[in-house]
């Protein structure tokens, strides 16, 4: 039983990111996310081996995914489904498609995973997939092949009581659909094996604007700390998918004005507020906001510059960092996307007092709903509407005030505090568990 390793053990040995590495631009996600951790870690005073146990993954799994095209070509995609820690409950996350998916992105995604959902507290463990590809340059029928096929060759460690994919980046309720076909015609129907589906195959009422609806609930709690009155607050959101879009509409439907938001290819800003569905419309025909006749065209980088007092990024990791951070005009920053702030950038706004409500809670809104779904899915039995947003707000609100009340009670910003809470409770649900 006794300790034999000459050096403390934090993770390394086993290939998780050094606790000593210093923040900087260049982290990539993983160790990013890992120093994040390795912060709430020193100051819970993690023991070492279960500092070890918690800053690297439990299981990962890289698979090849051949994949008929439609000229007849075959094309060779990777894959991954990573799962970070399961002392609380199944694995959970979703599934990134996108060229920016590898080993090192979808391992630190499981982790915030992890930390996420036991921030808010659903019974689940943490993981995520992913498939490195452009799923706008692939046909629906290529996507289709690739998403079967990725499903298959991850479901010898997929189960509803073992892991339950979900959508994310590149994904939506339809790749869930084909996820649970191709695992039903495997296993029989199985509707939870996957959250985010279509409703009429299980999906929960709700589900498709709940990380939006989650971003804009702990918003307006924040924006009460900040001093700022939601109603005619000036938001900013980049990324106008999943949620980015929802996001923007929910908040314009309380009173917010939206005055500027983006896509991959650009974004638009107007100071007086955008018509969101105006701009909706005009991407859908146009394939970008960023030509829309009444706003400025404005970069992905000129929108988080933007004078705003809310700023809402809502695409992808690492876009706020020591090069614009103190060029940020917001107050409030909430992470609707993962790991949108670099550690270095994350001091610097801590610096200047800018609020960051960090993405563990931001976005936590999506999986809860993916929770209502599963058990709805085990009683066999759909909830209302209603019902969904009103049990979404009460989490929401309650991990919310809980991650103020440990601020305050430490004097920490809000991301140490959520992950001061995340990490705490997965640790106590390990040792019951006698894991380590
Ligand atoms: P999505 O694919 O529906 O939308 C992504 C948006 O980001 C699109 O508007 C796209 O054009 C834009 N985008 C892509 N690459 C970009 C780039 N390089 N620069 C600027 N914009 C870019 O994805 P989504 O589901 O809305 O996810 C967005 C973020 O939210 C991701 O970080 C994801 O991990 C996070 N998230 C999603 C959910 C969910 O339920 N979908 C839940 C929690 C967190």
């Amino acid at each position: 039983m006794a300790e034999t390793l000459e050096k403390p053990r934090s993770g390394e040995d086993i290939g998780a990111p050094s606790r000593d590495l210093s923040p900087s631009d260049d982290m990539t996600p993983y160790e990013a996310a890992t120093y994040f951790f390795h912060g709430a870690a020193d100051r819970l005073k993690l023991e070492d081996h279960m500092r070890a146990m918690l800053a690297s993954s439990y299981r990962e799994l890289a698979v090849q995914i051949p994949v008929r095209m439609d000229d007849g070509s075959m094309r060779i995609y990777r894959g991954y489904r990573i799962q970070h820690n399961g002392a609380r409950g199944p694995y959970k996350g979703g599934i990134r498609f996108h060229e920016s998916a590898d080993l090192d992105e979808v391992r630190a995604l499981a982790a915030l995973m992890t930390w996420k959902n036991a921030l808010i507290d659903v019974p689940f463990g943490g993981a995520k997939g992913g498939v490195q590809c452009e799923p706008h340059l692939l046909s629906g029928a290529e996507l289709e092949r690739l998403t079967r096929r990725f499903m298959s060759m991850i479901s010898y460690i997929v189960g509803v009581n073992r892991d339950i994919p979900a959508p994310d980046m590149g994904t939506n309720a339809q790749t869930m659909a084909w996820m649970m076909d191709a695992y039903g015609q495997k296993y029989g129907y199985t509707p939870g094996i996957v959250t985010g589906k279509p409703v009429e195959l299980g999906g929960s009422p709700g589900r498709d604007a709940a990380t939006g609806r989650g971003v804009v609930i702990c918003t307006r709690e924040a924006a009460k700390r900040c001093s700022i009155n939601f109603r005619g607050a000036r938001v900013a959101i980049q990324g106008f998918g999943n949620v980015g879009r929802w996001a923007a509409e929910i908040a314009a439907e309380e009173g917010a004005s939206v005055v500027a938001v983006s896509d991959v290819g650009g974004g638009t800003y107007n100071e007086k507020g955008l018509d969101l569905e105006a701009v909706a419309k005009h991407a859908s025909d146009s394939l970008s906001v960023n030509d829309y006749p009444e706003g400025e065209a404005v970069t992905n980088e000129e929108l988080l510059e933007v004078e705003c007092d809310i700023l809402i990024p809502a695409a992808i990791h690492g876009v706020i960092h020591s090069g614009n951070a103190d060029k940020i005009k917001a107050k409030l920053v909430v992470e609707a996307a993962n790991g949108p702030t670099t550690p270095v950038a994350d001091q610097i706004l801590n610096d200047r007092k800018v609020v960051v409500l960090p993405d563990i809670l931001a976005n936590a809104g999506g999986v809860t709903v993916s929770y209502f779904e599963w058990v709805q899915n085990i009683q066999q039995f759909q909830w209302e509407l209603d019902q969904v947003n009103f049990e979404l707000k009460k989490r929401m609100r309650k991990a919310t005030s809980q991650v103020f009340a440990r601020a305050d009670e430490g004097d920490l910003p809000l991301r140490a505090a959520a992950f001061d809470i995340a990490v705490e409770r997965v640790a106590h649900a390990a040792h019951i568990r006698g894991y380590v």
